[in-house]
């Protein structure tokens, strides 16, 4: 297998080649063919396995055949002012992750994957004032990579967020974000914002698959879209 036979979008094709990578790992054969089909995916995989990657570039791809429709207006950043120029973020992807530090290294991956494109990703986590990431939400932001709680804060800022244009969903190390205190969280996002479910693409990711992951599968992946590894 190759990189070059997927039926990539050619500027996520040189991404890839810049990034390094030769050959899709094991994960990556299996999602990118199916969510470039437009399938909710389940993966079941380690990190390492390079799960980042195996949704990134089939779902990055996807847009960047319709990046300049789709992608946010945003500001000249050689101009931006703040309070002046703000835009409200409009993500066309949300990444749902448990850690700050996960979250860091998505965002790293995203910003190789969008480069030289209209897509911008962002990364927002507590811990950090949140003032400093509405200001960075202001400037335009296509690919949301956040942690539930920060994710939940700026949901209740609609005037800083919104959620309708919202393609995928991507729950990433879904068996701890489904751990008890998380549960609830991930729902309110899930629900909370002004989505239309029914439309999102969904791609759930978990080195195990209990069955509170195998609930969520049900309540949002469609049946017959769902493939196992
Ligand atoms: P992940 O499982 O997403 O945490 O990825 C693990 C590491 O593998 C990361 O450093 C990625 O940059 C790298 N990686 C992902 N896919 C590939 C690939 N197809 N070829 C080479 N390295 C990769």
């Amino acid at each position: 297998g190759s990189f070059k036979t997927a039926g990539l979008h050619p500027v996520m094709l040189e991404n890839v080649e810049l990034a390094g990578y030769e050959y899709p790992t094991p994960i990556q054969k299996y999602t990118i063919p199916s969510i470039l089909q437009g399938y909710d995916v389940i993966g079941i995989a380690q990190t390492g396995s390079g799960k980042t990657a195996a949704y990134l570039i089939p779902i990055l791809s996807k847009l960047m055949g319709k990046a300049k429709k789709l992608a946010a207006y945003r500001p000249n950043p050689a101009t931006f002012e703040y309070g002046r120029d703000e835009v409200k973020a409009e993500p066309l992807v949300l990444v749902v992750v448990p850690t700050r530090e996960l979250a860091v290294q998505i965002f790293n991956e995203a910003r190789k994957f969008a480069y030289r494109t209209m897509l911008r990703p962002c990364v927002v986590y507590g811990g950090l004032p949140i003032r400093e990431q509405i200001n960075l939400l202001s400037k335009g932001c296509d690919i949301l990579i956040g942690t539930p709680g920060r994710l939940i804060d700026f949901i209740h800022r609609p005037d800083k967020l919104t959620l309708r244009r919202l393609k995928y969903i991507v729950i990433d190390e879904a068996d701890e974000m489904l751990d008890d205190d998380w549960k609830q969280e991930l729902e309110q996002i899930l629900n909370g914002g002004e989505q239309d479910l029914g439309n999102i693409k969904f791609g759930l990711f978990s080195a195990t698959f209990p069955k509170a992951a195998r609930d969520l599968a049900k309540d949002h992946l469609a049946a017959s879209h769902v493939r196992f590894r």
